[in-house]
């Protein structure tokens, strides 16, 4: 089998309001983008991966630095492939969903989903709404009690709000309003904030030390992204003075940053994405650097229906994961705008659980047809080869 056509398209989807999140302040975003990747074996087999909103940095990514060398593999060699990924990764953005791809081949033609092929773990796992916009305590509440109607038992709210002590206040009305119903998690998202207005501030070690022991007396699950992505000494030393997990490292890069964040102490929780970090399989090596050191592995999974569904392959392979995030934050983000690739939008059951599905490859299936009128740019092997 050989990989005998590769296609990158920049889609651009309306979403039903414009979504505010707290990690690009000040700015809105009025519809999602991504690039979706479309590898064609010359035995018709199809595979499909998406890298995230990086528009037409994206699409030069795969066209220039990973399909002139990828096409022609063997796509099941996906190790003799990575590395291809790994040089696109340092003079390009995100090439990681080639990978997606990949495995989506490689389970079609076994017939089987990819995380059986890895050595399953779970078919089911608990899912917590992750949600994106700073909102009142009052407008929370009404949006965790709609998520609770859907079957939610779990939440992750956002901090960064102008001053800590805002943000401590908003989640104690939270609890206080929620009680032990719900389990919180709260996301600072202190390690970067993507392009935006701003303001781009970040908290100090003490900031983050304050809210970690407000949060463990509030009962919070995690505390995440506290700190700079790359404050390793501080995020050791915060790790060491508090009980409350801390967990991180959606956007870092590469198998060696996780091996130092691992090795340092810098999380108790590793959250690294393979829309993101790495491809899906390099990331079980991830996973199991954690397992050897006794953390979790909960992957990040904020990019789009494709990259949910890849790491949700992932996190049902992967022993120490217990929890599985699920970006949902109507009315602006809501499982139909996030998944509108696929045929049918990923949901959680009557218990709050994510089932993982038995469709081979990424568990998932593709609508093309429903993606067609909001291509905006693309790129066929085939066609820059006549
Ligand atoms: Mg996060």
């Amino acid at each position: 089998m050989r990989i005998d056509r590769i296609t990158a398209s920049v889609i651009r989807y309306p979403l039903p309001r414009p979504l505010r999140p707290s990690w690009a302040p000040g700015r809105e975003f009025g519809s999602t983008t991504c690039t979706l990747l479309e590898v064609t074996t010359d035995d018709g087999v199809v595979g499909y991966g998406a890298a995230p909103d990086t528009g037409q940095i994206g699409l030069a990514t795969i066209s220039d630095m990973v399909a002139p060398y990828a096409l022609g593999k063997d796509p099941f060699q996906v190790e003799e492939i990575s590395p291809i990924l790994r040089n696109a990764a340092r003079d390009g953005s995100y090439p990681w969903g080639f990978e997606t791809a990949l495995w989506d081949i490689i389970g079609k033609a076994a017939g089987m989903p990819a995380y059986r092929l890895w050595g399953a773990h779970k078919r089911r796992i608990r899912a917590y709404a992750s949600l994106a916009e700073l909102t009142s305590v009052e407008e929370q509440v009404e949006r965790l009690s709609a998520l609770k109607a859907l079957g939610f038992t779990a939440a992750k709210l956002r901090l960064r709000r102008p001053s800590i002590r805002e943000d401590i206040a908003f989640v104690e009305g939270v609890r206080s309003a929620v009680g032990d119903s719900m389990e919180l998690m709260v996301d600072a998202n202190q390690a970067h904030v993507m392009p935006s207005p701003g303001p781009h501030n970040f908290w100090r070690f003490e900031d983050a030390l304050a809210v970690a022991r407000a949060m463990q007396d509030l009962g919070v699950v995690w505390l995440e992204e506290p700190l700079h992505r790359y404050d390793y000494g501080g995020l050791a030393r915060l790790c060491d003075a508090v009980d409350i997990p801390i967990a991180g490292g959606e956007l870092n890069l590469g198998l060696h940053e996780y091996k130092l964040l691992i090795d340092r102490g810098c999380y108790d929780i590793i959250q690294a994405d393979c829309a993101f970090s790495e491809g899906v399989f390099q990331l079980r090596k991830v996973a199991a650097l954690a397992e050897l050191a006794y953390k979790r592995f909960i992957p990040h999974t904020w990019s789009n229906g494709v990259g949910l569904a890849a790491n949700l392959q992932l996190a049902a392979a992967t022993p120490n994961c217990d929890w599985f995030e699920f970006p949902i934050d109507p009315p602006a983000w809501t499982p139909a705008a996030r998944d509108f690739m696929l045929d049918r939008p990923f949901e959680v059951d009557a218990d709050g659980y994510i089932a993982v599905g038995d469709a081979p490859g990424m568990g998932m299936e593709f609508d093309r047809e429903a993606v067609a009128p909001y291509v905006v740019a693309t790129w066929d092997s085939r066609e820059a080869a006549s």
